[in-house]
Protein backbone atom coordinates (compact mmCIF):
# COMPACT_ATOMS: atom_id res chain seq x y z
CA UNK A 1 0.00 0.00 0.00
CA UNK A 2 1.18 3.52 -1.02
CA UNK A 3 1.58 5.16 1.95
CA UNK A 4 2.56 8.48 0.43
CA UNK A 5 0.66 11.30 1.66
CA UNK A 6 -2.02 12.11 -1.39
CA UNK A 7 -2.51 15.94 -0.50
CA UNK A 8 -0.69 18.29 1.57
CA UNK A 9 -1.43 22.43 2.34
CA UNK A 10 1.15 25.12 1.93
CA UNK A 11 0.98 26.22 5.51
CA UNK A 12 2.50 29.70 4.67
CA UNK A 13 -0.07 30.00 2.27
CA UNK A 14 -2.96 29.28 3.25
CA UNK A 15 -5.55 32.35 4.19
CA UNK A 16 -8.11 30.07 6.18
CA UNK A 17 -10.84 30.64 3.93
CA UNK A 18 -12.23 27.10 4.47
CA UNK A 19 -13.11 26.51 1.10
CA UNK A 20 -11.03 23.13 0.71
CA UNK A 21 -12.59 21.64 3.86
CA UNK A 22 -16.40 23.02 2.48
CA UNK A 23 -16.08 21.14 -1.37
CA UNK A 24 -14.11 17.98 -0.26
CA UNK A 25 -16.51 14.84 0.23
CA UNK A 26 -13.90 13.33 2.11
CA UNK A 27 -13.14 15.75 4.99
CA UNK A 28 -9.70 15.96 4.74
CA UNK A 29 -9.13 18.98 6.01
CA UNK A 30 -9.25 20.92 9.38
CA UNK A 31 -8.37 24.51 10.69
CA UNK A 32 -5.37 24.18 12.33
CA UNK A 33 -4.62 25.24 15.87
CA UNK A 34 -1.57 27.64 14.56
CA UNK A 35 -0.57 30.83 12.81
CA UNK A 36 1.12 31.43 10.31
CA UNK A 37 3.71 34.16 8.94
CA UNK A 38 0.58 36.05 7.60
CA UNK A 39 -1.64 35.76 10.58
CA UNK A 40 -4.00 32.72 9.60
CA UNK A 41 -4.45 29.74 11.57
CA UNK A 42 -3.35 27.47 8.00
CA UNK A 43 -6.25 24.77 7.60
CA UNK A 44 -4.46 21.13 7.39
CA UNK A 45 -5.15 17.53 6.35
CA UNK A 46 -6.39 15.52 9.12
CA UNK A 47 -6.89 12.37 7.06
CA UNK A 48 -5.24 12.70 4.35
CA UNK A 49 -5.43 8.69 3.21
CA UNK A 50 -9.01 9.23 2.55
CA UNK A 51 -8.54 11.35 -0.75
CA UNK A 52 -9.86 9.93 -3.68
CA UNK A 53 -7.85 12.23 -5.76
CA UNK A 54 -11.13 14.49 -7.05
CA UNK A 55 -8.82 17.50 -7.18
CA UNK A 56 -11.93 19.98 -5.86
CA UNK A 57 -9.88 21.53 -3.05
CA UNK A 58 -7.17 22.00 -6.03
CA UNK A 59 -9.18 23.95 -7.97
CA UNK A 60 -11.03 25.57 -5.04
CA UNK A 61 -8.46 27.14 -3.07
CA UNK A 62 -7.55 30.25 -4.12
CA UNK A 63 -4.24 30.99 -3.18
CA UNK A 64 -2.84 27.58 -4.65
CA UNK A 65 -2.01 26.17 -1.55
CA UNK A 66 -3.01 23.06 -1.86
CA UNK A 67 -1.24 20.18 -3.63
CA UNK A 68 -2.86 16.89 -4.54
CA UNK A 69 -0.08 13.52 -5.64
CA UNK A 70 -2.82 11.55 -7.65
CA UNK A 71 -0.52 8.15 -7.40
CA UNK A 72 2.79 9.33 -6.93
CA UNK A 73 5.13 12.83 -7.54
CA UNK A 74 5.00 11.89 -10.96
CA UNK A 75 1.19 12.77 -11.38
CA UNK A 76 1.71 16.22 -8.80
CA UNK A 77 -0.99 18.49 -10.10
CA UNK A 78 0.20 21.36 -8.68
CA UNK A 79 1.53 24.78 -9.98
S1 LIG B 1 -8.72 15.79 -3.92
FE1 LIG B 1 -10.90 15.65 -3.35
S2 LIG B 1 -10.97 14.05 -1.75
FE2 LIG B 1 -8.83 14.69 -1.96
S3 LIG B 1 -8.56 16.24 -0.36
FE3 LIG B 1 -9.08 17.31 -2.31
S4 LIG B 1 -11.31 17.57 -2.27
FE4 LIG B 1 -10.76 16.03 -0.70
S1 LIG C 1 -8.82 26.77 0.27
FE1 LIG C 1 -6.59 27.19 0.34
S2 LIG C 1 -6.39 29.15 1.41
FE2 LIG C 1 -8.47 28.37 1.80
S3 LIG C 1 -8.30 27.25 3.76
FE3 LIG C 1 -7.99 25.76 2.11
S4 LIG C 1 -5.74 25.68 1.78
FE4 LIG C 1 -6.21 27.52 2.95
Amino acid sequence: MNKQEKVYIDFEACKECGYCKTVCPKNVFAKGSSFNNKGYRAYETVSPEACIGCLRCFYACPDFAVTVNKGGAADEKSV
